[in-house]
């Protein structure tokens, strides 16, 4: 890179989020990373120094419209520019239609998909006027396809790949891409509390989830690593790959080609 490049990962303190901001400081951008962890800045001060990088932690909170107005003039005031914008934070919940509590489908639908209209708006006139923008979406399977007791987030996934596809449109005159990452099953926090919550759903023990409910999902038996996805990102924010937009890359070990 000419010149350090900055990105900001929404949810950058856990999970994947972490790992696609480590795989970012590793290749030398400067980073913003947001999340609700109590330990977000000491997250940021490691990344920061295990990779020689400069990382800032904000803990907006996404479902709060002026909190996201704050977090996303941090990149512009701090580094001066935001060249990648990594929508990621999400959240799960697991319960049949009639006994979804409502307040939780207000929840996902605000985080997983309304949040991500929020940023990426915002992010729009730097990235337009500077004619560089990536934009990048981790959506799941689940926006690809449907699991029984998971309305709001699938509904919420769905959502943000039409998202996807509407704002690779708007953004191609201005070398704005915007494009979804789908993942599988990938074991970090949230999957951990799923686990649990399938497991009283349908009546199991944790260990027959995974094998049953999880990885059955997958043609390849294993979970997908933070790694790989973080690499994923990687190269749908390179300038390579400039002619790729508007996909849902599927990271799943096969579950969508069932
Ligand atoms: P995680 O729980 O480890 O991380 C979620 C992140 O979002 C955390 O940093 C958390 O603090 C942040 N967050 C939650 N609520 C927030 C709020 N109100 N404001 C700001 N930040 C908030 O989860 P994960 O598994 O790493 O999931 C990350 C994304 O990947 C989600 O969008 C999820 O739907 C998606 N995904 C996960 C899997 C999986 O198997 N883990 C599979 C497919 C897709």
């Amino acid at each position: 890179m000419s010149y350090q490049k900055v990105a900001l990962v929404t949810g950058g303190s856990s999970g994947i989020g972490l790992g696609i901001a480590t795989e970012f400081a590793k290749a030398g951008y400067k980073l913003v990373i947001n999340g609700l962890e109590k330990n977000g800045n000491e997250i940021a001060a490691n990344l920061a120094k295990t990779y020689n990088t400069e990382v800032l932690f904000s803990p907006a909170n996404l479902m709060k419209v002026e909190e996201i107005e704050q977090l996303m003039q941090l990149p512009e005031t701090k580094f001066g520019r935001l060249d990648v914008l990594v929508n990621n934070a999400g959240m799960q919940f697991v319960a049949p239609i009639d006994e979804f509590p409502v307040q939780r489908w207000d929840m996902i639908i605000a985080l997983n998909l309304t949040a991500s209209f929020h940023t990426s708006r915002l992010a729009w006139k730097g990235m337009k006027e500077r004619k560089f923008g990536r934009i990048i979406n981790i959506t799941s399977a689940h926006s690809l396809r449907a699991s029984a007791f998971k309305s709001a987030y699938v509904a919420s996934k769905h959502g943000v790949a039409g998202l996807t596809k509407t704002l690779a449109l708007e953004g191609a005159p201005y070398n704005i891409t915007c494009n979804a990452i789908a993942p599988g099953y990938v074991r970090t926090p949230l999957v951990e509390g799923q686990i649990a919550d399938q497991a009283k759903a349908h009546n199991m023990s944790e260990e027959e989830v995974i094998a049953k409910v999880m990885l059955a999902k997958h043609a390849v038996k294993d979970f997908v690593s933070t790694e790989l996805l973080g690499k994923a990102a990687l190269f749908l924010a390179s300038d390579d790959a400039h002619m790729i937009t508007g996909i849902t890359l599927p990271i799943e070990g096969g579950w969508t080609s069932q």
